[in-house]
Protein backbone atom coordinates (compact mmCIF):
# COMPACT_ATOMS: atom_id res chain seq x y z
CA UNK A 1 0.00 0.00 0.00
CA UNK A 2 1.06 3.43 -0.13
CA UNK A 3 -0.50 7.08 1.37
CA UNK A 4 0.34 9.55 3.37
CA UNK A 5 3.16 9.51 6.54
CA UNK A 6 3.77 12.42 8.80
CA UNK A 7 7.57 11.75 10.90
CA UNK A 8 8.34 13.56 14.34
CA UNK A 9 12.36 13.82 14.05
CA UNK A 10 14.74 15.20 11.35
CA UNK A 11 17.58 12.84 13.03
CA UNK A 12 19.20 9.31 11.32
CA UNK A 13 15.76 7.24 11.75
CA UNK A 14 13.16 9.99 10.89
CA UNK A 15 15.25 10.70 7.54
CA UNK A 16 15.59 7.20 6.56
CA UNK A 17 11.60 6.53 7.02
CA UNK A 18 10.81 9.73 4.82
CA UNK A 19 13.04 9.12 2.34
CA UNK A 20 12.37 5.03 1.89
CA UNK A 21 8.30 6.08 2.24
CA UNK A 22 8.86 9.09 -0.39
CA UNK A 23 10.83 6.32 -2.98
CA UNK A 24 8.02 4.01 -2.72
CA UNK A 25 5.38 6.19 -3.59
CA UNK A 26 3.87 7.96 -0.05
CA UNK A 27 3.71 11.53 0.63
CA UNK A 28 5.91 12.45 3.23
CA UNK A 29 6.02 15.07 6.28
CA UNK A 30 8.62 15.44 8.97
CA UNK A 31 8.51 17.90 11.90
CA UNK A 32 11.16 18.92 13.53
CA UNK A 33 11.33 20.41 16.53
CA UNK A 34 14.54 22.54 15.73
CA UNK A 35 14.97 25.63 14.55
CA UNK A 36 17.69 24.06 11.52
CA UNK A 37 18.11 20.91 10.46
CA UNK A 38 21.93 20.25 11.60
CA UNK A 39 23.56 17.40 13.00
CA UNK A 40 24.92 17.73 16.63
CA UNK A 41 29.18 18.32 16.21
CA UNK A 42 30.32 15.22 17.12
CA UNK A 43 31.72 11.63 15.30
CA UNK A 44 29.84 8.38 14.21
CA UNK A 45 31.08 5.03 13.40
CA UNK A 46 28.73 3.18 10.80
CA UNK A 47 29.33 -0.18 10.05
CA UNK A 48 28.25 -2.47 7.07
CA UNK A 49 24.50 -2.69 7.64
CA UNK A 50 24.09 0.95 8.16
CA UNK A 51 26.50 0.93 4.80
CA UNK A 52 23.33 -1.25 2.95
CA UNK A 53 21.19 1.02 4.47
CA UNK A 54 23.06 4.19 3.09
CA UNK A 55 22.75 2.13 -0.47
CA UNK A 56 19.43 1.73 -0.59
CA UNK A 57 18.37 5.57 0.49
CA UNK A 58 21.09 6.73 -2.68
CA UNK A 59 22.95 8.17 -0.30
CA UNK A 60 26.34 5.97 -0.09
CA UNK A 61 28.45 7.64 -2.06
CA UNK A 62 28.53 10.88 -1.12
CA UNK A 63 28.82 9.52 2.66
CA UNK A 64 31.60 6.97 1.62
CA UNK A 65 33.49 9.72 0.11
CA UNK A 66 34.71 12.04 2.44
CA UNK A 67 34.53 9.55 5.58
CA UNK A 68 37.67 7.63 7.32
CA UNK A 69 38.56 3.96 7.18
CA UNK A 70 40.39 3.24 10.19
CA UNK A 71 43.28 0.53 9.43
CA UNK A 72 42.88 -0.92 13.05
CA UNK A 73 40.94 -0.31 15.95
CA UNK A 74 43.10 -0.35 18.98
CA UNK A 75 43.12 -0.33 22.80
CA UNK A 76 45.52 1.21 24.47
CA UNK A 77 45.96 1.85 28.06
CA UNK A 78 47.19 4.55 30.10
CA UNK A 79 51.04 4.27 29.62
CA UNK A 80 50.05 4.12 25.93
CA UNK A 81 50.70 0.75 25.77
CA UNK A 82 48.99 -1.30 23.01
CA UNK A 83 46.75 -3.66 25.01
CA UNK A 84 45.15 -5.09 21.62
CA UNK A 85 44.12 -4.21 17.83
CA UNK A 86 41.52 -5.37 15.15
CA UNK A 87 41.60 -4.64 11.31
CA UNK A 88 38.04 -4.46 9.52
CA UNK A 89 37.07 -4.79 6.09
CA UNK A 90 36.14 -7.31 3.56
CA UNK A 91 38.30 -10.28 5.19
CA UNK A 92 35.70 -9.53 8.57
CA UNK A 93 32.01 -9.26 6.09
CA UNK A 94 32.19 -5.61 7.79
CA UNK A 95 34.10 -2.23 7.41
CA UNK A 96 33.73 0.40 10.31
CA UNK A 97 33.82 3.53 8.55
CA UNK A 98 33.82 7.05 10.94
CA UNK A 99 32.76 10.70 9.69
CA UNK A 100 31.22 13.64 11.92
CA UNK A 101 27.76 13.77 12.25
CA UNK A 102 26.92 16.34 9.97
CA UNK A 103 28.86 14.79 6.85
CA UNK A 104 26.44 11.57 7.11
CA UNK A 105 23.07 14.10 7.87
CA UNK A 106 23.59 16.24 4.95
CA UNK A 107 23.08 14.26 2.05
CA UNK A 108 20.07 12.69 4.25
CA UNK A 109 18.99 15.69 3.95
CA UNK A 110 19.61 16.38 0.50
CA UNK A 111 17.65 13.54 -0.72
CA UNK A 112 15.00 14.02 1.43
CA UNK A 113 14.67 17.10 0.12
CA UNK A 114 15.17 16.14 -3.79
CA UNK A 115 12.65 13.28 -3.46
CA UNK A 116 9.95 16.20 -2.32
CA UNK A 117 9.46 15.00 1.53
CA UNK A 118 8.24 17.92 3.47
CA UNK A 119 10.40 19.00 6.36
CA UNK A 120 8.88 21.78 8.62
CA UNK A 121 11.31 23.00 11.16
CA UNK A 122 10.37 24.68 14.53
CA UNK A 123 7.68 21.90 14.90
CA UNK A 124 7.48 20.37 17.75
CA UNK A 125 5.21 17.47 18.47
CA UNK A 126 3.30 17.31 21.42
CA UNK A 127 0.89 14.35 21.02
CA UNK A 128 -0.02 11.38 18.92
CA UNK A 129 -2.58 9.26 18.66
CA UNK A 130 -3.42 5.53 17.69
CA UNK A 131 -5.26 6.65 14.20
CA UNK A 132 -2.31 7.52 12.29
CA UNK A 133 -2.28 11.58 14.02
CA UNK A 134 0.03 13.94 15.22
CA UNK A 135 -0.39 17.12 17.10
CA UNK A 136 2.42 19.88 16.87
CA UNK A 137 2.83 23.05 19.71
CA UNK A 138 1.03 25.12 17.76
CA UNK A 139 -2.10 23.21 18.12
CA UNK A 140 -2.53 21.65 14.94
CA UNK A 141 -3.43 17.96 14.08
CA UNK A 142 -1.87 16.31 11.49
CA UNK A 143 -3.72 13.36 10.07
CA UNK A 144 -2.03 10.31 8.28
CA UNK A 145 -2.30 6.64 7.28
CA UNK A 146 0.97 6.33 9.13
CA UNK A 147 2.42 8.15 11.52
CA UNK A 148 6.10 7.63 12.89
CA UNK A 149 7.71 9.05 16.13
CA UNK A 150 11.72 9.41 15.19
CA UNK A 151 11.88 11.69 18.04
CA UNK A 152 14.40 10.25 19.75
CA UNK A 153 15.21 9.05 23.62
CA UNK A 154 13.13 11.53 24.74
CA UNK A 155 10.11 10.74 22.01
CA UNK A 156 6.73 12.59 22.80
CA UNK A 157 5.17 10.47 20.82
CA UNK A 158 6.07 7.20 22.70
CA UNK A 159 4.32 9.02 25.91
CA UNK A 160 1.71 9.83 23.71
CA UNK A 161 1.15 6.19 22.66
CA UNK A 162 1.14 5.19 26.39
CA UNK A 163 4.18 2.97 25.46
CA UNK A 164 5.89 2.96 28.96
CA UNK A 165 9.63 2.20 28.26
CA UNK A 166 11.50 -0.32 30.68
CA UNK A 167 15.27 1.61 31.40
CA UNK A 168 18.06 0.38 32.37
CA UNK A 169 20.31 3.15 33.18
CA UNK A 170 24.17 2.81 33.40
CA UNK A 171 26.59 4.49 35.56
CA UNK A 172 28.57 5.44 32.60
CA UNK A 173 28.82 8.25 30.42
CA UNK A 174 30.50 10.39 27.48
CA UNK A 175 31.59 13.85 26.50
CA UNK A 176 31.40 13.93 22.54
CA UNK A 177 33.47 16.58 20.47
CA UNK A 178 34.96 17.39 17.52
CA UNK A 179 38.73 18.90 17.18
CA UNK A 180 41.49 19.78 14.59
CA UNK A 181 43.58 17.06 13.71
CA UNK A 182 47.59 17.62 14.23
CA UNK A 183 49.43 15.43 12.10
CA UNK A 184 51.14 12.08 13.87
CA UNK A 185 48.69 13.26 16.84
CA UNK A 186 49.71 9.57 18.64
CA UNK A 187 52.78 8.53 19.39
CA UNK A 188 53.78 5.07 18.79
CA UNK A 189 51.04 4.03 16.83
CA UNK A 190 49.45 4.10 13.21
CA UNK A 191 47.22 7.72 14.05
CA UNK A 192 44.90 6.84 11.36
CA UNK A 193 43.59 3.97 13.86
CA UNK A 194 40.57 4.35 15.88
CA UNK A 195 41.86 4.10 19.25
CA UNK A 196 40.72 3.66 22.67
CA UNK A 197 42.81 4.59 25.54
CA UNK A 198 41.29 3.81 29.23
CA UNK A 199 42.93 4.17 32.70
CA UNK A 200 40.98 3.06 35.69
CA UNK A 201 38.52 5.30 35.68
CA UNK A 202 38.39 7.45 32.48
CA UNK A 203 39.07 6.42 28.82
CA UNK A 204 39.40 8.83 25.83
CA UNK A 205 38.06 7.26 22.31
CA UNK A 206 40.12 8.68 19.50
CA UNK A 207 38.67 8.57 15.99
CA UNK A 208 39.63 10.13 12.92
CA UNK A 209 36.39 11.39 10.90
CA UNK A 210 38.86 12.73 7.98
CA UNK A 211 42.09 14.43 7.10
CA UNK A 212 41.04 17.84 9.56
CA UNK A 213 38.58 16.36 12.25
CA UNK A 214 38.85 14.15 15.38
CA UNK A 215 36.19 12.81 17.36
CA UNK A 216 37.12 12.53 21.02
CA UNK A 217 34.63 11.08 23.13
CA UNK A 218 35.59 11.28 27.05
CA UNK A 219 34.17 8.28 28.89
CA UNK A 220 33.50 9.29 32.85
CA UNK A 221 31.14 7.22 35.77
CA UNK A 222 28.40 10.47 36.10
CA UNK A 223 29.27 10.51 39.99
CA UNK A 224 32.76 11.97 38.43
CA UNK A 225 32.14 15.50 38.90
CA UNK A 226 35.40 16.42 37.45
CA UNK A 227 35.70 14.17 34.48
CA UNK A 228 31.82 15.23 33.48
CA UNK A 229 32.23 18.71 33.75
CA UNK A 230 31.33 21.15 30.70
CA UNK A 231 33.10 23.13 29.66
CA UNK A 232 35.91 20.19 29.42
CA UNK A 233 38.30 20.20 32.54
CA UNK A 234 41.76 19.50 30.45
CA UNK A 235 44.11 19.29 33.20
CA UNK A 236 41.86 16.18 34.42
CA UNK A 237 41.59 14.45 31.20
CA UNK A 238 45.41 15.38 30.27
CA UNK A 239 46.21 14.60 33.80
CA UNK A 240 44.41 11.01 32.95
CA UNK A 241 46.35 10.95 29.16
CA UNK A 242 49.92 12.71 29.49
CA UNK A 243 50.81 11.64 26.08
CA UNK A 244 47.66 13.22 24.70
CA UNK A 245 47.70 16.42 26.52
CA UNK A 246 48.41 18.19 23.37
CA UNK A 247 44.81 16.52 22.06
CA UNK A 248 43.18 17.68 24.72
CA UNK A 249 44.91 21.31 24.48
CA UNK A 250 42.90 22.01 21.72
CA UNK A 251 39.36 21.07 23.68
CA UNK A 252 36.93 24.57 24.00
CA UNK A 253 34.06 25.32 25.52
CA UNK A 254 31.92 22.87 23.13
CA UNK A 255 30.78 19.47 24.52
CA UNK A 256 28.17 17.42 25.80
CA UNK A 257 28.20 14.64 28.30
CA UNK A 258 25.30 11.72 27.98
CA UNK A 259 25.16 8.77 29.78
CA UNK A 260 24.05 5.15 28.38
CA UNK A 261 20.57 4.41 28.64
CA UNK A 262 19.19 0.97 27.09
CA UNK A 263 15.06 1.52 26.68
CA UNK A 264 12.87 -1.37 25.60
CA UNK A 265 9.01 -0.64 25.08
CA UNK A 266 6.17 -3.45 25.42
CA UNK A 267 5.47 -2.60 21.89
CA UNK A 268 7.00 -0.86 18.46
CA UNK A 269 3.33 0.41 17.20
CA UNK A 270 -0.18 1.20 18.05
CA UNK A 271 -2.76 0.92 15.47
CA UNK A 272 -1.14 3.16 12.75
CA UNK A 273 1.37 4.93 14.64
CA UNK A 274 4.85 3.46 15.15
CA UNK A 275 8.16 4.62 17.24
CA UNK A 276 11.19 3.65 15.61
CA UNK A 277 15.07 4.85 16.38
CA UNK A 278 16.11 5.90 20.04
CA UNK A 279 12.66 6.38 20.98
CA UNK A 280 12.06 2.76 20.35
CA UNK A 281 15.09 0.93 20.96
CA UNK A 282 17.91 3.02 22.73
CA UNK A 283 20.77 1.61 23.56
CA UNK A 284 24.40 2.31 25.21
CA UNK A 285 26.89 2.93 22.22
CA UNK A 286 29.38 0.59 23.05
CA UNK A 287 28.85 -0.91 19.73
CA UNK A 288 28.49 2.03 17.90
CA UNK A 289 25.22 0.82 16.47
CA UNK A 290 22.32 2.91 17.97
CA UNK A 291 22.21 4.74 14.57
CA UNK A 292 22.71 1.64 12.50
CA UNK A 293 19.58 -0.35 14.32
CA UNK A 294 17.70 3.03 13.48
CA UNK A 295 18.35 3.57 10.27
CA UNK A 296 17.41 -0.44 9.51
CA UNK A 297 14.38 -0.79 11.21
CA UNK A 298 13.19 2.66 9.53
CA UNK A 299 14.14 1.56 6.41
CA UNK A 300 12.71 -1.89 6.74
CA UNK A 301 9.07 -0.20 8.35
CA UNK A 302 8.58 1.21 5.02
CA UNK A 303 9.47 -1.70 3.43
CA UNK A 304 7.07 -4.15 4.89
CA UNK A 305 3.75 -1.41 5.34
CA UNK A 306 4.27 -0.54 2.07
CA UNK A 307 3.81 -4.40 1.06
CA UNK A 308 1.27 -4.80 3.07
CA UNK A 309 -2.11 -5.13 2.74
CA UNK A 310 -2.87 -2.17 5.82
CA UNK A 311 -0.83 -0.20 7.89
CA UNK A 312 -1.52 -2.21 11.08
CA UNK A 313 -0.86 -5.17 9.65
CA UNK A 314 2.54 -4.23 8.10
CA UNK A 315 3.51 -2.51 11.36
CA UNK A 316 2.83 -5.93 13.23
CA UNK A 317 5.03 -7.86 10.56
CA UNK A 318 7.63 -5.42 10.54
CA UNK A 319 8.37 -5.99 14.71
CA UNK A 320 8.07 -9.12 14.30
CA UNK A 321 10.51 -9.56 11.36
CA UNK A 322 12.96 -6.92 12.37
CA UNK A 323 13.17 -6.56 16.86
CA UNK A 324 14.98 -10.26 17.44
CA UNK A 325 17.93 -8.24 16.00
CA UNK A 326 17.52 -4.95 17.77
CA UNK A 327 16.61 -7.09 20.99
CA UNK A 328 19.85 -9.04 20.88
CA UNK A 329 22.00 -6.02 20.20
CA UNK A 330 20.63 -3.82 23.05
CA UNK A 331 21.67 -6.85 24.96
CA UNK A 332 25.59 -7.20 24.10
CA UNK A 333 25.40 -3.14 24.08
CA UNK A 334 24.04 -3.22 27.49
CA UNK A 335 26.31 -6.05 29.27
CA UNK A 336 29.64 -4.56 27.19
CA UNK A 337 28.59 -1.37 29.23
CA UNK A 338 27.95 -2.92 32.14
CA UNK A 339 31.80 -4.72 31.94
CA UNK A 340 33.80 -2.07 30.66
CA UNK A 341 34.51 -4.59 27.76
CA UNK A 342 37.97 -3.29 25.75
CA UNK A 343 39.23 -1.93 29.20
CA UNK A 344 41.44 -4.97 29.91
CA UNK A 345 42.74 -5.37 25.81
CA UNK A 346 40.43 -8.60 25.69
CA UNK A 347 38.74 -8.41 21.89
CA UNK A 348 34.78 -7.39 22.40
CA UNK A 349 34.30 -7.90 18.45
CA UNK A 350 33.20 -11.30 19.09
CA UNK A 351 30.40 -13.06 16.50
CA UNK A 352 27.50 -11.38 18.81
CA UNK A 353 29.11 -8.14 18.70
CA UNK A 354 29.44 -8.19 15.13
CA UNK A 355 26.33 -9.88 14.56
CA UNK A 356 23.93 -6.56 12.87
CA UNK A 357 27.22 -5.27 11.20
CA UNK A 358 26.93 -8.54 9.02
CA UNK A 359 23.21 -8.07 8.58
CA UNK A 360 21.82 -7.32 5.53
CA UNK A 361 19.12 -5.05 5.99
CA UNK A 362 15.51 -5.88 4.69
CA UNK A 363 15.21 -3.69 1.76
CA UNK A 364 18.84 -3.69 0.61
CA UNK A 365 21.05 -5.31 -1.71
CA UNK A 366 22.75 -8.74 -0.56
CA UNK A 367 26.05 -7.36 -2.41
CA UNK A 368 26.16 -3.68 -1.42
CA UNK A 369 29.75 -4.68 -0.08
P1 LIG B 1 17.84 11.42 17.27
O1 LIG B 1 19.16 11.32 16.59
O2 LIG B 1 17.77 11.71 18.69
O3 LIG B 1 16.90 12.33 16.41
C1 LIG B 1 15.66 12.75 16.89
C2 LIG B 1 15.24 14.00 16.14
O4 LIG B 1 13.94 14.36 16.55
C3 LIG B 1 16.15 15.20 16.43
O5 LIG B 1 16.37 15.90 15.24
C4 LIG B 1 15.32 16.02 17.43
O6 LIG B 1 15.61 17.40 17.36
C5 LIG B 1 13.92 15.71 16.94
N1 LIG B 1 12.88 15.82 17.97
C6 LIG B 1 12.96 15.47 19.27
N2 LIG B 1 11.80 15.66 19.88
C7 LIG B 1 10.95 16.16 18.94
C8 LIG B 1 9.58 16.54 18.95
N3 LIG B 1 8.86 16.46 20.09
N4 LIG B 1 9.02 16.98 17.83
C9 LIG B 1 9.75 17.04 16.67
N5 LIG B 1 11.05 16.71 16.60
C10 LIG B 1 11.63 16.24 17.72
N6 LIG B 1 25.11 5.15 16.86
C11 LIG B 1 25.85 4.62 15.86
O7 LIG B 1 25.29 3.96 14.96
N7 LIG B 1 27.21 4.80 15.81
C12 LIG B 1 27.88 5.50 16.78
O8 LIG B 1 29.09 5.66 16.71
C13 LIG B 1 27.12 6.03 17.87
N8 LIG B 1 27.74 6.69 18.88
C14 LIG B 1 27.00 7.16 19.92
C15 LIG B 1 27.66 7.77 21.00
C16 LIG B 1 26.91 8.20 22.09
C17 LIG B 1 27.61 8.79 23.28
C18 LIG B 1 25.50 8.09 22.08
C19 LIG B 1 24.68 8.59 23.26
C20 LIG B 1 24.86 7.50 21.02
C21 LIG B 1 25.59 7.02 19.93
N9 LIG B 1 24.98 6.38 18.85
C22 LIG B 1 25.72 5.84 17.84
C23 LIG B 1 23.51 6.24 18.83
C24 LIG B 1 22.89 7.22 17.85
O9 LIG B 1 23.33 8.54 18.10
C25 LIG B 1 21.38 7.17 17.98
O10 LIG B 1 20.94 5.83 18.05
C26 LIG B 1 20.72 7.82 16.78
O11 LIG B 1 21.10 9.18 16.70
C27 LIG B 1 19.21 7.69 16.88
O12 LIG B 1 18.63 8.40 15.83
P2 LIG B 1 17.13 8.89 15.96
O13 LIG B 1 16.82 9.54 14.65
O14 LIG B 1 16.29 7.79 16.43
O15 LIG B 1 17.13 9.94 17.15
Amino acid sequence: MRGHAEIAGSGFAGLTAAIALRQRGWTVRVHESSPELRAFGAGIFIWENGLRVLRALDVYDPVVAGAHVAPGYEARNARNERLACESFGPQRGTRMLTMTREHLYRPMVTVAQRLGVEILVNSEVTGASPEGELRTVDGRTWRADLAIGADGVRSNVRQALGLEPKRTKFDLGVIRLLVPRGRDDVPGTDPENVINFWSREHRILYVPCNASELYLALGARHTDREGTAIPVNRQVWSNAFPFLAHIVERIGNQGRYDTYETQRLPSWSVGRTAVVGDSAHAMPPTLGQGAGCAMMNALSLAVIVSDSGSVEDGLRRWEATERPLTDHVQDVSSSYAATRAGADGTSKWDAGALRAALHVPTGTEAAAA
